[in-house]
């Protein structure tokens, strides 16, 4: 029988992989794998780089692509049969992944061949063994039997227990709607979110008008609805999800969040660190957990009298006090009273495929590429589109597919996954494939959805971080990409990117009114950039208070006294916050990020990188937004080099200097005054 998740060469079937090819997949290259890594390692007598370390990444590149069409297509089409297929197929995945990190015959090799290894070596090759040989320790390869054992089923169960945590997720966030047949509810709300309540309610043979609780409806509900009462209950059904609070008890994440953090501790020191932010910490540019609590905290301190300072602005003349709820909504008529603009006016301006042309033409001028659809290739869902990316002598650099709207059984929020990843040995180049993933909303019947500019700037977000895996031009897969990069790092191309959603020159190219095509008029754009840093202060404060909760549940972990999740998100809160937050709010029950997305401990690296993102962008507004030069050099350093080398090394020489906090308060107009 013929499997379409191994055939190797040209695109992944997507049309043709269906569940039941996931777990005989990779029982059948997990085996062939094994055999060919035992009779590598009894040839290599005396290990070199040719013989042993390419093999290696030949197979990883060989699994990489099996697996990655398995838990890409669970994580957009999820079914009870994918979700199947996924749950059986991650624990062989893991297995195998610490197997090889445990292999001590294996490490041995490794190290002889990086011994051996002449100084004036290729660059990517130092590097490479370098990374290898930290993730063997930091997988226990020197360990004794019983804690190696220990260790490799702590990961097993942990890879389990993340998977369950967003499952429950999912499950909690599908299952909840709100029906109504009163018109008056859903004052405010945009035309398009009404008519997709609308269309939602006969669907499910329903009167009136049916939300689900997806992130456009649950950001137009909290932005736009006139009604108090409505924006309570959404906010209540959204950040009570998967939890104790929640009307349904039937996906409660609180055991998964305490054996999650037990186990990660536990794991961290089996392999020698004190706790899981070390360890975490061991792949990062920060050095040490001051580090990252005294750069959290001075942002803190910087952002938290602009925050206040909007909070009294937005409660000027109300007499009930402001509550979570409420934040959003009066934010959006403030602006729309002091700047003269609105979320809904400006979505008139951003239809989808207008955006997607004028980002794509964007890095077009900054890179020297093409980005031109291919309409051959077939996708998962009818919404897919395939882009193909090639220089200038039309040559392929890389491809990827876009999946861009909200719908039932995907995951929730925004993101860019590898589909391929690039690979060129033996001469042979086998370029990038990436999955550009969003949550927008659904095209209407005629094929419209109108972004917010919040939306837009998602948008370029993720392509930053599809630039960064198309436009590598590393060999070995373990470091090319995304591979390698620290992971307080792999946030600045995308967060450099959200920069240029801020420029009316690439606006202008991005824009046309959904009826009359009119580009965005420069003195609406105007305005628009006048409010853009109004909110910013308690923005940061969120975000500062999300990477705080994370940083502490992880560094002060404590056996004999469990998590504490909640009680350190008060503390957190009562320390940084500004804003009253009800008893009811469970964020940790759906933090994803940091539970079951490869956050954890790292939560921060959103600012850390945000920090050289803008310092970056200065170097554009310094020497012109679409300067070639400026460009090319951010491609060359940056972009192109994955983890073959030093990052703050790659920064500076793309910069002449480290990165300093400066750009990012100018840009968010914190801090300055
Ligand atoms: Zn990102």
């Amino acid at each position: 029988m013929s499997n379409p998740l191994l055939e190797t060469t040209g695109l992944p079937k997507f049309d043709e992989i269906k569940p039941h090819h996931a777990v005989p997949a990779l029982e059948t290259l997990i085996t062939a794998h094994n055999r060919k890594l035992d009779n590598l390692l009894a040839a290599n007598r005396t290990p070199k780089f040719e013989s042993i370390i390419e093999p290696i990444e030949n197979m990883y590149h060989e699994l990489n692509r099996t697996w990655s069409p398995i838990s890409h297509l669970q994580s957009v089409l999820d079914s009870v049969e994918w979700r199947e297929a996924y749950n059986k197929s991650l624990p062989l995945i893991t297995k195998h992944s610490t197997d090889l990190l445990q292999n001590r015959q294996l490490h041995d090799a490794y190290q002889q061949v990086s011994d051996s290894m002449p100084t004036q070596a290729s660059k990517q090759k130092l590097a490479l063994l370098n990374k290898e040989l930290r993730d063997f320790h930091l997988a226990g390869v020197t360990l004794a039997k019983d804690a190696k054992t220990r260790y490799k089923s702590v990961r097993q169960e942990l890879t389990k227990l993340e998977a369950n945590f967003d499952q429950n997720l999912q499950d909690a966030t599908d299952a909840w709607h709100y029906n109504t047949t009163q018109a008056a509810n859903l004052a405010g709300l945009p035309a398009s979110i009404k008519q997709r309540a609308k269309s939602n309610a006969k669907k499910h043979g329903l009167k009136g008008w049916r939300l689900q609780l997806d992130l456009p409806n649950y950001q137009a509900v909290l932005t736009h609805a006139d009604s108090r009462k409505m924006r309570e209950t959404f906010y209540k059904a959204y950040n009570t999800r998967a939890s104790d609070e929640a009307d349904n008890a039937n996906w409660d994440n609180s055991t998964n969040i305490e054996k999650i953090l037990a186990l990660r501790h536990e794991m961290a020191q089996l392999v020698g660190f004190e706790n899981y932010a070390e360890y975490s910490l061991a792949t990062k540019m920060a050095s040490n957990v001051d580090e990252v609590i005294n750069f959290l905290t001075e942002l803190a301190t910087k952002a938290r009298p602009v925050a206040e300072r909007e909070l009294t602005e937005i409660q000027r003349g109300k007499s009930i006090p402001m509550q979570a709820w409420d934040i959003a909504y009066n934010l959006e008529k403030f602006k729309e009273e002091r700047f003269s603009i609105s979320d809904d006016l400006l979505r008139q301006y951003f239809p989808f495929i207008t955006v997607t042309k004028g980002m794509f033409s964007l890095a077009e001028k900054l890179f020297n590429v093409s980005i031109k659809e291919n309409p051959d290739v077939s996708g998962w869902h009818e919404t897919v589109q395939h882009f193909e990316i090639t220089d200038t002598n039309n040559h392929l650099i890389g491809s990827f597919y876009t999946d861009l709207f909200s719908r039932q059984g995907k995951r929730g929020g925004a993101w860019m996954d590898e589909c391929v990843i690039r690979k060129e040995l033996s001469g042979q180049i086998e370029s990038p494939v990436g999955f550009l993933v969003c949550n927008f909303p659904p095209p209407d019947s005629e094929g419209l959805s109108l972004l917010t500019h919040t939306e837009v700037v998602t948008l370029f977000h993720e392509f930053g971080h599809m630039l960064h895996h198309l436009l590598t031009k590393v060999s070995y897969p373990s470091i090319a990409g995304i591979n390698g990069v620290p992971w307080d790092g792999v946030e600045l191309p995308s967060q450099f990117m959200e920069n240029f959603a801020w420029c009316y020159e690439v606006l202008v190219e991005s824009s046309g009114h959904c009826e009359t095509g009119e580009r965005l008029p420069k003195e609406m754009f105007e305005k628009m950039n006048n409010g853009r840093h109004f909110g910013e202060g308690l923005a940061t404060l969120r975000q500062v208070e999300f990477a705080l909760f994370d940083f502490y549940v992880h560094a002060f972990y404590n056996s004999s006294q469990g998590s504490r999740a909640m009680d350190v998100l008060r503390e957190v809160r009562q320390n940084v916050a500004v804003i009253n937050y009800p008893e009811f709010n469970r964020l940790p029950h759906s933090f994803s990020h940091i539970f079951s997305g490869g956050y954890a401990a790292g939560y921060y690296s959103y600012k850390w990188a945000e920090v050289m993102a803008a310092d970056a962008f200065s170097a554009f507004e310094e020497e012109g937004i679409l300067n070639q030069a400026t460009a090319q050099r951010f491609k060359q350093e940056i972009l192109e080099i994955g983890g073959s080398a030093d990052f703050l090394d790659a920064y500076i020489s793309f910069r002449g200097r480290k990165p300093t906090l400066d750009a990012l308060l100018k840009q968010k107009d914190i801090g300055t005054n």
